[in-house]
């Protein structure tokens, strides 16, 4: 595929619903250990509140989808998690622009600009120990397999594995942001819920290329 249309974007949104649902006990899980327990909950709620939102009528263009997807998520999470992944949509669909399809450059340019929706929202460094730390080796992946010539399908694939590396990497930081911080040095040891989620939403980008 050279190309990601509004349809594949759409899928991925849906698949990235399906899989936080799925997960939700688990992403709980992770959020009890180091904060308050409603990651799982919080993901699953805005994810089911955008698919119903989508249900009543498919966007034609890259941003309307994407604007949807993050107006809808910042409208129904009232957690930290809400406003962030709103951010991340609502700055990807501004710089995809009204368009039906993204090729692979446009489509990282769109990724980058989400992320740097985060850091303007949440002013997450590298190693704070939040979604930054599974996003921003993500979509440094994605432009670098690009740039080497990787086709989208394989530069996404290349980009999940970053994101869940980025994840695991979480486990031994002390938390600087969000909730965890609060918990100082006994935020060690523990996988940080929103990078976990992150590497869920680049596994389900992955595979709605990969179709
Ligand atoms: P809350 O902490 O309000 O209960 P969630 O549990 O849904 O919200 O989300 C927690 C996740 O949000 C954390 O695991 C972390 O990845 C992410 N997070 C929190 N604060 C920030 C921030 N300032 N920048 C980036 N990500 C953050
Ligand atoms: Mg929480
Ligand atoms: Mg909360």
């Amino acid at each position: 595929m050279a190309a990601v249309d509004t349809a594949v974007l759409a899928d991925w949104v849906s698949r990235f619903g399906a899989a936080v649902t799925e997960k939700r006990d688990w992403l709980t899980e992770l959020d009890s250990a180091i904060g308050d327990a409603d990651h799982g909950a919080n993901m699953a709620r805005g994810m089911s509140a955008v698919s119903e939102k989508l249900g009543a009528s498919t966007p034609a263009t890259v941003d309307e989808l994407l604007k949807t997807v993050g107006m809808t998520l910042v409208s129904s999470v009232g957690g930290a998690s809400g406003p962030l992944y709103g951010t991340f949509f609502l700055r990807m669909g501004m710089a995809a622009g009204a368009v039906s399809e993204l090729d692979g450059p446009a489509l990282a340019a769109a990724l980058r600009a989400g992320l740097d929706g985060i850091v303007a929202r949440g002013k997450a460094e590298a190693g704070d120990k939040t979604m930054f730390d599974a996003m921003a080796p993500a979509v440094d992946a994605l432009d670098t397999a690009l740039a080497g010539g990787a086709s989208v399908v394989d530069a996404a694939r290349t980009a999940a594995d970053a994101a869940a590396a980025g994840r695991d990497a979480t486990l031994p930081l002390v938390a600087r942001k969000g909730r965890a911080s609060y918990l100082g040095e006994r935020s060690a040891g523990h996988l940080d819920p929103g990078a976990a989620s992150t590497a869920i939403l680049f596994d389900t980008l992955a595979a709605a290329v990969e179709g």
